[in-house]
């Protein structure tokens, strides 16, 4: 045998109940964007690698240490996307789509970061994300909030906290920032290194560390809140008072910065405790700055992303899993005759019952071991064809789960007895 490959540390396999919890999550989350009248927007994974140190900003951990940079053939650099944003904003620009227009867009699909993996972290993970351009007004950062709200409703997921806070604008941001670092600098012998670097580099990121010893300085600190100028502060105001409108509980979390440059007014995220350390499961805010400085006409914006694979662990810990079983209806054929017929009736009751999973045994086998596996489908029924039945144009129809006995029915009327005993319309 030759050496194994595996894959790529960090990038992680999805496959049977995670990969139904993901796609439970993504369907879910799709089906919901629709009813909130958003479209749909699909963007490359790569793009210029200058997008991300514009937008995102160079100082930030994403870009200063975890992105995943090469040059391609032509000398250009180019980078793996780290998030969703800064590409959608770039398309918007580019098509033209917020020229004297709104726009309510969704999007899923991989990111990439060079992060030190662990559970709920990985270098390629999956986001779900939404951005809205063109409205200024604070109903749209509420609506996002209440439509994160009812997902979380829709997955059955319990026991999540809003923590929201408003970053002002860039002027408020600038005088705090400078009161900050004189905190700081007065008590440089409690800061850890990795606060050292930021107090010089991006000082407000130390209000987001993670080290639980530099917490009490942390809370002492100066808050970004008592600098917000009046339309800042009315603005918060509004999206607290419609979320109180909606009985949306939150907490006011005056630390909460985001590790991404371009955010002003609302920030929120969403947080679990049942996750361990990696416990943010959706995050986001407004940015009403970031479509000029990538080269648009000034546009407000306010958007947000979640991690799917954080959500498929929560579902899969909380048994939130709708069952979906394998199959609800098993076709077994056995005897040179009945092959054919098998495989054009399993496509007759797909065409006609389009509710219905219906499974034809592939790979053969005797009639034996083809109920055994029709069994452990989770099947509710078995469509039994034999060359006896081939011969009369019958089938049996043999329930799987103890509902009574094996019925005969010609073939003309399999799928209305089948859509009968299962309950679902014929097409
Ligand atoms: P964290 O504080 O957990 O690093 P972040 O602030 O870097 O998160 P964002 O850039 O806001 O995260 O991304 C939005 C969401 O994407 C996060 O809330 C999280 O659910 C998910 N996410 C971010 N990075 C990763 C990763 N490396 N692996 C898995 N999910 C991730
Ligand atoms: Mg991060």
């Amino acid at each position: 045998m030759s050496k194994q490959i595996t894959a790529v540390r960090g990038m992680k396999d999805i496959y049977g109940r995670e990969a139904a919890a993901f796609d439970h999550v993504v369907n879910t989350a799709t089906r919901l964007m629709r009813r909130y009248g958003y479209q749909p927007i699909r963007l490359p994974v790569v793009e210029k690698t200058e997008l991300f140190v514009r937008s995102i900003g160079d100082v930030t951990d994403i870009v200063e240490k975890e992105m995943y940079t090469f040059e391609d053939r032509n000398g250009d650099s180019l980078s793996l996307r780290p998030e969703g944003t800064a590409g959608c904003v770039r398309a918007v620009i580019e098509n033209g789509l917020i020229h004297n227009q709104v726009q309510k867009l969704y999007y899923t699909g991989p990111m990439f970061r060079h992060e030190r993996p662990q559970k709920g972290r990985y270098r390629q993970f999956h986001q779900f994300g939404v951005e809205t351009f063109g409205i200024a007004t604070p109903d749209v950062d509420a609506e996002l909030i209440a439509l994160t709200a009812r997902l979380w409703d829709e997955l059955g997921l319990d026991g999540l906290t809003l923590e929201i806070n408003s970053l002002g604008n860039l002027h408020a941001r600038a005088q705090y920032r400078d009161v900050l670092v004189d905190y700081f600098r007065a008590n440089a012998s409690l800061l850890d290194e990795d606060s050292k670097r930021r107090l010089e580099t991006n000082p407000l990121r130390i209000l987001d560390s993670k080290n639980p010893e530099m917490r009490p300085l942390i809370e002492e600190a100066p808050k970004l809140i008592d600098y917000l100028h009046q339309e800042d502060r009315e603005h918060f105001d509004a999206v607290l008072g419609y979320l109180d409108a909606l009985g949306i509980p939150y907490e006011v979390n005056p630390n909460l910065v985001r590790g991404l440059d371009y955010y002003n007014r609302t920030v929120f995220e969403w947080t679990t405790t049942e996750l361990g350390a990696q416990g943010t499961v959706c995050a986001g805010g407004r940015y009403d700055g970031l479509v000029e400085q990538i080269g648009g006409r000034p546009t407000p914006a306010v958007g947000f992303a979640m991690g799917i694979e954080r959500l498929m662990a929560l579902i899969l810990d909380k048994n939130r899993l709708p069952y979906y079983s394998d199959a609800d209806i098993y076709i077994v054929a056995a005897g040179d005759k009945a092959l054919k017929p098998a495989m054009v009736l399993a496509e007759q009751l797909r065409e006609q019952l389009p509710g219905l999973n219906v499974q034809l045994n592939c790979g053969g086998g005797s009639f034996k071991s083809q109920f055994k596996k029709a069994d452990k489908s989770g099947a509710a029924y078995a469509v039994v064809l034999g060359d006896e039945e081939v011969e009369s144009r019958i089938a049996g129809v043999k329930p799987l789960r103890g509902q009574g006995e094996q019925e005969v029915v010609s073939w003309d009327e399999l799928a209305d007895h089948l859509g009968g005993i299962m309950g679902c319309y014929l097409r």
